[in-house]
């Protein structure tokens, strides 16, 4: 069993996360996309107004609220096991004023507005005959919902890369965790639907874990 499991409790951009089995396990690689935004977004103050697909433990969207003061967002996720633990790391983190949780299944439970300055995500993304051969660590302890990305890995990005154009504001960004490797499927999936892929973010390991999209010309 992962240290992080045993003590419930798992560091992420330098925040303590609570941690149990309805939530995937932060990686560092996430922090990648942490990195993305701060790049792409170098005034802090901007008071963004953020949405984090499949939030888990929460800690993408709380780590970018710790970093934009100004911040609001809202935390979507299918599994009202993982939204209560997003719940008390916001409170724990003390960002629970800025936050709303949402049990959704990705976008349904959203008003389609052009509401948001950031869609984050780092949804399951592993081919499903895949998963059993990862190490134990990872296949028996965090939950398949937070990996299985299906036959190719791809499905939740068919759903969220189609619904960018919904969600963003004018000049906003959507910003993907991915596998390694897919990429060149990811562009595919951005070039189908008129969105601009702007910019692939390698992790620490110099593999592309971010991609930064925009929608259109906007
Ligand atoms: N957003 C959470 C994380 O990055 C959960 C992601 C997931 O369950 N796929 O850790």
């Amino acid at each position: 069993m992962p240290v992080s499991r045993i003590f419930g409790e798992k560091e992420f951009w330098g925040l303590s996360f609570y941690i149990n089995e309805y939530c995937l396990d932060p990686r560092p690689e996430t922090e990648t996309l942490i990195e993305a935004i701060l790049k792409a977004t170098p005034n802090k103050k901007t008071p963004l107004n953020i949405v984090d697909f499949g939030t888990g433990s929460g800690c993408i969207l709380i780590s970018l609220l710790h970093e934009f003061p100004n911040a609001r967002g809202i935390g979507v996720d299918i599994s009202p096991d993982a939204l209560e633990v997003a719940h008390h790391n916001a409170q724990a983190l003390d960002v629970i004023n800025r936050v709303t949780f949402v049990c959704s299944d990705w976008g349904k439970a959203l008003p389609q507005e052009n509401q948001f300055d950031i869609i984050v995500s780092n949804p399951p993304y592993i081919e499903s005959d895949v998963i059993l051969t990862l190490d134990k660590e990872v296949s028996h302890f965090d939950p398949s919902l937070a990996l299985d990305g299906g036959k190719k890995g791809l499905n939740t990005y068919e759903i969220l890369i189609p619904q960018i154009k919904f969600f963003l504001k004018q000049g906003g960004k959507a910003f993907f965790e991915i596998g390694k490797g897919q990429e060149a499927d990811i562009l595919r999936l951005v070039e189908k639907t008129h969105a601009t892929l702007r910019a692939l973010h390698p992790d620490l390991a110099g593999i592309v874990r971010g991609v930064e999209i925009s929608c259109g010309d906007k």
